[in-house]
């Protein structure tokens, strides 16, 4: 036999498209060429596998090798073709029984001494494979990390000698060490921040609908604080969605340390490819590190207009799609959006202390560097002001999170029994159908969207929060008493007079 197939995944998002790896030994000059689009990291495998194979005491064919990578218009990088590409040459060349790789899919890098490495992406890959019913042959290194994944089949082991004596069933397989993160929070805790009751109650309505919150207000007032604890309040992810975030972090090569949903705070130098994802080695970016949790923004206005712009579409979608020269690449982002603003360039605006020292025309163009379609997808907008001193020291008795943690659990059973999503993500019929309200509540609104100017974008926003506030109050239809509380969250952005 001179020919042989094994089956490898490309490195394309979360998507992981299927790549054949053929292999074919002929006469002639002995050479060793890989076709099918490869990058340089993957034409550099030539090297690693002719060394690995030969220090893994393994002959080196001494002819023709081609090796094509199917499909041929699909972008190949990394490392994560050596695997593949060595076990091909042991098929073709007889030193491995044709069957050892039947109905397996392969994935590795080689150092030259033959020791396996692990490479970004694994877990995508091992995560199709396991729903194509297909075992997964990689380093002991990514298999820790695979072990989750429902359904799997591993074969792993430490370098190529010893794989290849677990494929010919010559020896057992290694014990993977399990490597599931600890479930403990890092989040502040609410009973942490003293007074701030407006600001505190808006967090926990936003925690239970999954909306989008901005907190305006001076310097120091703990904009930031109150923002990290909106982790210890979310309810902890499920085994689907945690399974997505491992798989997200592998793909920058990171393993996500505890498991709680996510709180990522870039800073507002990071470029556009770093919050959204990109580069030239096609990465995932903050938004979708922060898949399932929390995204925080803080100065926002400081932020390149640009890299905001870019938040629109997931913040709709739920994914960014990145287009590159010949393919476009997914990663899930559904991330809620918390920002914290000054309210003026000086941060004083409507302060009780200090005076703003700013100019009319400073603090209008301060806040226009946020545009207006970002703000429009901000559900709730709190300022958040000084406490008084006696309120900082009165802090004692407020609510622990794991008692809001409870509330927020609850509230989010009823949306998800009642629609099979978030408040947050209701669109359209839906959200009429779930906000259900009665004509003095009807009446309610029309004036509200007739006094405040409301578009209608404006009013969807207030309706989906006062259900989370009917929610949270376990209502089965939006109460006035919601609606005007929704109402209560709204506008702090105006630029003050
Ligand atoms: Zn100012």
């Amino acid at each position: 036999m001179n020919y042989a197939v094994v089956l490898s995944r490309a490195n394309q998002g979360l998507d992981a498209p299927l790549v054949r790896v053929e292999v074919h030994l002929s006469n002639g000059l002995p050479a060793f060429t890989v076709v099918g689009m490869p990058e340089t990291a993957v034409r550099e495998s030539k090297d690693r596998v002719r060394s690995a194979l030969l220090n893994s005491h393994f002959e080196f064919p001494d002819r023709r090798i081609t090796v094509n990578l199917a499909p041929a218009d699909l972008p190949k990088g990394g490392g994560r073709f050596d695997l593949p590409i060595a076990l091909g040459i042991l098929c073709a060349s007889g030193q491995l029984p044709g069957d050892a790789l039947l109905s397996s899919e392969c994935i590795g890098e080689l150092a030259l001494d033959g020791t396996l490495r692990a490479v970004r992406g694994t877990v995508a890959a091992a995560m199709a494979a396991s729903q194509c019913k297909r075992r997964m042959v990689l380093a002991q290194e990514s298999a820790s990390l695979c072990q989750s994944i429902p359904g799997t089949h591993m074969v792993c082991a430490t370098d190529l000698l010893s794989l290849c004596a677990v494929l010919r069933g010559r020896a057992d397989p290694p014990e993977v060490e399990s490597m599931e993160a600890p479930p403990v929070t890092t989040a502040t805790n609410l009973a942490e921040v003293c007074g701030q009751h407006i600001p505190k109650r808006a967090l926990e309505i936003a925690a239970s609908g999954g909306h989008n919150l901005v907190l305006t207000g001076p310097p120091g007032t703990g904009k930031s604080l109150l923002a990290n604890c909106l982790p210890g309040i979310l309810p902890p992810p499920d085994d689907r969605e945690w399974l997505t975030v491992c798989a997200l972090y592998d793909l920058q090569g990171k393993i996500p340390e505890i498991r709680q949903r996510a709180f990522r705070a870039p800073h507002h130098s990071a470029s556009a490819a770093a919050l959204v994802g990109g580069g030239p080695i096609p990465m995932p970016g903050e938004i979708s590190l922060a898949h399932g949790g929390v995204l925080f923004l803080d100065e926002l206005p400081e932020f390149s207009r640009h890299a905001l712009d870019m938040l629109r579409e997931p913040l709709e979608t739920g994914e960014i799609r990145l287009a590159r020269a010949n393919c476009s690449i997914r990663y899930p982002a559904r991330f809620q959006l918390i920002a914290a603003m000054n309210p003026c360039p000086c941060g004083y605006a409507g302060d009780s202390e200090k005076p703003c020292k700013c100019s009319a025309a400073q603090r209008l163009s301060y806040g226009g560097r946020v545009s207006g379609p970002l703000l429009d997808r901000m559900d709730l907008q709190v300022r958040v002001d000084r406490e008084d001193a006696v309120d900082l020291f009165s802090g004692h008795g407020a609510e622990d999170s794991v008692i809001v943690q409870g509330r927020v659990v609850q509230s989010r059973e009823r949306q998800f029994k009642r629609q099979g999503t978030s408040n947050a993500q209701l669109r359209g019929s839906a959200l009429l159908d779930s906000c259900a309200c009665g004509p003095e509540e009807r009446r309610l609104i029309q004036r509200s969207a007739k006094q405040l100017k409301l578009s209608a974008r404006a009013v969807h926003r207030l309706l989906r929060v006062a259900r989370s506030i009917a929610d949270l109050r376990g209502e089965d239809t939006v109460t006035v008493t919601a609606l005007k509380e929704a109402l209560s969250y709204r506008d702090t952005l105006r630029p003050t007079q």
